[in-house]
């Protein structure tokens, strides 16, 4: 029996780095999955890398900042695959990067409409299909900027990593009654495209791994793992929690 065979997941942010590798593992655990990311190539080439491999996958491209978009995704898993357990939402952006005095109020409002109001839309939808299910598990990546670490320029990504944090707990609280799992998961740093690969600069990506305690960054899998723990019954008394996969950046001052 594999960790996630019967069950279906909603997967978003899933055409690169985090959300790319949870599709494949996930399917690999057996999983059927509905993958929403912007880039419908990109998503076409992992379902189909996905199929080929006899798993099971469809996609839908759109943005996460329009409520009818999480809509589209639970209506496609309950049509498609019969019902939802699983809500990985993962979607995210860094935003623009200035201090604060020069943050434009369309630039703060981007990064919290697509990383906070993104995944709100989610919960709201998927919530619902996991209630007539009596169990689901709802995840949202989160992070260790604005929870461990505060860093400059990132005042808007911080508010709203902080701020999955704080919805996570009062959806535990609002839906652990049926049965479903809300959970946070808070990855260190991640060579992702999100972070790029330091090519200019290797002293950069050297700085970030020198801040965990395990003096690297995470691999796009590691986190995915975290992510299939908190979906699979393996976590089945793990609700409200905000979890790290930080490779001890949180326990780490240098
Ligand atoms: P990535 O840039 O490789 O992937 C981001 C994904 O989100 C892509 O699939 C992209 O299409 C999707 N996305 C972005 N905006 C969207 C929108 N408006 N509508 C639909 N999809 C959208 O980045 P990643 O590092 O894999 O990031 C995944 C998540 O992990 C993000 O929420 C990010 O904030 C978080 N995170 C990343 C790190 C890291 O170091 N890479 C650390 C902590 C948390």
């Amino acid at each position: 029996m594999r960790a996630l065979d019967g069950k279906v997941a909603i997967i978003t942010g899933a055409s690169s780095g985090i959300g790319y590798a949870a599709a494949k593992l996930f399917a690999q655990e057996g999983a059927r999955l509905v993958l929403g990311a912007r880039s419908k190539d990109r998503l076409e080439a992992l379902v189909a890398e996905i199929t080929g491999a006899n798993g099971s996958a469809t996609a839908i491209a759109g943005d996460v900042r329009d409520e009818d978009y999480a809509i589209e995704l639970v209506e496609t898993a309950l049509g498609r695959f019969g019902g939802l357990d699983v809500g990985f939402n993962n979607a995210g952006i860094i935003g623009e990067m200035v201090d604060v005095q020069h943050m434009t109020a369309e630039a703060w409002q981007d990064t919290l409409d697509t990383n906070l109001t993104g995944a709100f839309f989610g919960a709201k939808h998927q919530i619902p299909a996991m209630i007539d299910r009596g169990a689901g598990s709802v995840i949202f990546t989160s992070s260790f900027v604005g929870h461990a670490i505060g860093f400059a320029g990132m005042a808007s990504y911080s508010a709203s990593k902080a701020g999955l944090v704080g919805m996570t707990k009062s959806l535990a609280v609002e839906h652990g009654r049926n049965g479903i799992r809300v959970n946070s998961l808070l990855p260190g740093g991640t060579a992702t495209p999100m972070v790029g690969d330091f090519s200019n600069d290797p002293s950069a990506g050297d700085a970030i791994a020198e801040f965990h305690a395990l003096k690297r960054m995470a691999q796009p899998r590691e986190i995915a793992q975290a992510a299939l723990f908190l979906a699979s019954e393996a976590a089945s008394f793990v609700t409200g929690s905000a979890m790290v996969a930080d490779g001890g950046n949180s326990v780490t001052k240098i």
